[in-house]
């Protein structure tokens, strides 16, 4: 056990284009057979105790990615996450006392990487508005099993700080861009942060490829889906459209504001063909397409149109330390307490096992205008 040195669809009613494939693979699918591995030992052989079996939950997926949230702070205002209405001069964020600090996060995820966790990503609010993030890097870099460590950012201030990332063993970022023109960017960034500053954040990285991430709204940036992927295209960034969804409880989403993975898809393709890309493993969250005359790849994250709730093997934890089973979650469970009472390692991958024993969250299968009004945590609080 590492422990870190103490230091400083169709519920919808949406249609689908006709060049998205058909129902995810995963979407039908009964629950994984459960085998625990054999413990009998063989004739001759002195018993060696056995591996401790990953832990799956009631729909059979396992726990792959860890979400860790290391701020409810974000710089931005964006209309669709943290509008400022909501989150304004008033607003009471957790007091520092409450986040976990980071040697508790890195303890916890080590305990995640024991039971099958490969990738920790950190995100916030904004992550790099926490102080020193690095060295939160640094310990996770320390895990033993080599997790992947990956940061989601809205780039405003990667530039003063990727260098110290990169060499704490930060491995890659993902840039959240919603258009690359200034007024359009300004409007739904809502911080009067120009489309420069994040550019050159995400061309300073040097942790390619870069990803970008791009949310779109219906009548607010749909007209830069074509200008994205040509920007990504000419810097071999790789580029995520995310359809806009009903995160939170703020951002008074419709389903009209919903602008379809295919529709977004046909747009790339009739001025850049594309042909689909198989996943890269079980339960990929994007749907991916290279474009044929091999200058990259896109990807659609449609949630909304074709939810992927059958593959989904993350969890997210919050920056006080709440571990929440599905971003659209209720509640979380808390971890922090036990963690401070203070609890064994052995008793914190009970706590953890346990919580995903239980788990059969399957949101976005679910989501009709009633599950609009059932209250979800803010996107801001566990990262996205
Ligand atoms: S709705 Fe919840 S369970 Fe479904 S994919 Fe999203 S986070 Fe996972």
């Amino acid at each position: 056990m590492y422990h870190p040195p103490v230091a400083g669809n169709a519920s919808t009613g949406v249609e689908t284009h006709p060049l998205m494939p058909g129902p995810h693979p995963d979407a039908h699918a009964e629950p994984a057979a459960f085998a625990p591995a054999p413990a009998v030992a063989q004739a001759g052989r002195a018993a060696v105790a056995p591996a401790p079996v990953p832990p799956v939950d009631r729909l059979g997926r396992s726990i792959r990615d860890l979400r860790v949230s290391v701020t409810d702070r974000c710089n931005f205002r964006c209309r669709y996450c943290m509008p400022r209405e909501v989150f304004g001069r008033d607003f009471q964020f957790l007091p520092r006392a409450e986040l976990l600090t980071f040697e508790e996060i890195a303890r916890l995820a080590g305990i995640f990487v024991d039971l099958g966790v490969r990738k920790l990503r950190l995100t916030g609010g904004e992550p790099l508005v926490r102080r020193d993030l690095h060295l939160l890097v640094a310990l996770l870099a320390q895990i033993p099993g080599d997790p992947d460590i990956a940061l989601t950012t809205n780039g405003s201030l990667l530039a003063a700080q990727v260098d110290r990332l990169r060499d704490a063993g930060l491995r890659r970022v993902t840039v959240s861009l919603d258009s690359l023109d200034d007024d359009v960017f300004m409007a739904m960034n809502d911080a009067a942060v120009p489309v420069s500053r994040v550019l050159d954040a995400a061309a300073a990285a040097g942790l390619s490829p870069v990803k970008l991430n791009m949310v779109v709204k219906r009548g607010v940036n749909e007209a830069s889906i074509l200008p994205m992927a040509d920007f990504a295209r000419e810097r071999g960034h790789v580029l995520r459209y995310i359809e806009y969804m009903d995160v939170g409880n703020t951002n008074g989403w419709r389903m009209t504001d919903v602008v379809p993975a295919g529709e977004i898809v046909a747009a790339v393709d009739a001025v850049h063909p594309l042909e689909p890309l198989a996943p890269l493993y079980p339960g990929e969250v994007a749907n991916r397409w290279r474009y044929r005359d091999g200058a990259g790849e896109i990807g659609v994250i449609a949630s909304v149109t074709r939810p992927f709730c059958r593959g989904c093997t993350r969890a997210r934890l919050s920056a006080e330390g709440q571990l929440y089973t599905c971003l659209f979650g209720t509640e979380g469970h808390d971890l922090r307490a036990p963690l401070r009472s203070p609890a064994t390692d052995e008793e914190l991958d009970a706590v953890v096992r346990r919580i995903w024993h239980g788990r059969d969250d399957r949101y976005s299968e679910l989501r009709t205008l009633v599950t609009l009004d059932r209250p979800k945590v803010e996107m801001s609080h566990i990262g996205g």
